[in-house]
């Protein structure tokens, strides 16, 4: 039993400004914090932070070895990343005011650049017991899907970033879909008929989450657990992170949910997102 995340890995540069920059200015930051980003590098570290054996398969350019570093410390393998030596790796600059009103700029570089041959040696050991997690912030989701799912493998999709291209694309291929509540509206309005899944979670903030079996109709409904919010980055990949590793080790739904929801509410009381998803014994500690 193992997860394998094809997921996108961000060096987030945060500035810290009075104000935002208006076309044309040029404004001096008054900080910089630089850190891991990105949904898929989040939801690796969540998944071994859960305690699962979690195999990372995303791209990044030929530096920035700090990053495999940091992955490797929260306990994921990086032998599956790719370093690409064309491509800068996949970088996030994130201005934020005193009111805390954000504007970023994604740049995806080799998170985008993954063609799906690329996929094929490292994807190549999945079994039938594994899971696969993919979100839309790479390429090639559609490949590794169909590899995950020729082995027997669990796909779970989180459709985030929504785009509704890559998700019908994707969608056929999947066995879980994952989205917030957002996400969700958006998906229902463009596909209005029956998903081909087997199961749906919406995760909805602070009212919660819930998971729908689309093959026995049965629907599971957990409460978020109150907290006091600091920070809510990285709460919708650490819940699918904890989900996919608890599922992974043979837990039910609801307690792969209960599981999922302790670790995001600790998670949002806590500034930034990987470096921030706290470990599985104080997610247990703190559902208990
Ligand atoms: P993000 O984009 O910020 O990572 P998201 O929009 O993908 O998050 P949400 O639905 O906002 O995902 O949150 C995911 C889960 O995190 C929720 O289902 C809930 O369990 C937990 N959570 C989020 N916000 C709170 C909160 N304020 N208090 C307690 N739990 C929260």
């Amino acid at each position: 039993m193992a997860i394998w995340n094809l997921g996108s890995i961000n060096i987030d540069h945060v500035y810290r400004l009075h104000r935002l920059p208006r076309p044309g200015e040029t404004l001096a930051a008054r900080g910089h914090v630089c850190g891991l980003g990105g949904k898929g590098a989040n939801q690796s570290i969540a998944a071994a932070r859960a305690g699962a054996v979690t195999h990372h398969l995303g791209a990044m350019g030929a530096g920035d070895g700090w990053v495999i570093d940091r992955l490797t410390e929260r306990g994921v393998d990086t032998a599956g990343i790719l370093r690409l030596a064309d491509q800068p790796t996949g970088h996030a600059v994130i201005l934020l005011d005193s009111a805390a009103e954000n504007a970023i700029v994604i740049h995806p570089g080799a998170n985008r650049a993954i063609a799906p041959a690329m996929l094929e040696k490292p994807l190549s050991a999945i079994t039938a017991q594994d899971s696969l997690l993919i979100q839309n912030e790479t390429s090639a989701q559609v490949e590794a899907a169909r590899i995950a799912r020729t082995a027997g493998a669990r796909v779970i999709y989180s459709a985030a970033p929504f785009d509704i291209d890559a998700v019908g694309a994707v969608l056929p291929h999947a066995t879980i879909l994952a989205m917030n509540a957002g996400e969700a509206e958006a998906l229902f309005a463009a596909i209005p008929g029956p998903l081909p899944v087997r199961g749906l979670l919406i995760t909805r903030g602070a009212d919660g989450a819930e998971y729908r079996d689309l093959i026995t109709g049965a629907v599971y409904r957990q409460p978020a657990f109150a907290v006091r919010p600091v920070d809510t980055t990285g709460a919708g990949d650490t819940f699918a992170g904890y989900f996919a590793a608890s599922l992974d080790r043979g837990d039910t739904v609801p307690d792969a949910l209960r599981l999922a929801a302790g670790a995001a509410a600790l998670k949002v009381t806590r500034p930034g997102a990987g470096e921030a998803i706290p470990g599985l014994d104080e997610v247990m500690a703190f559902i208990a």
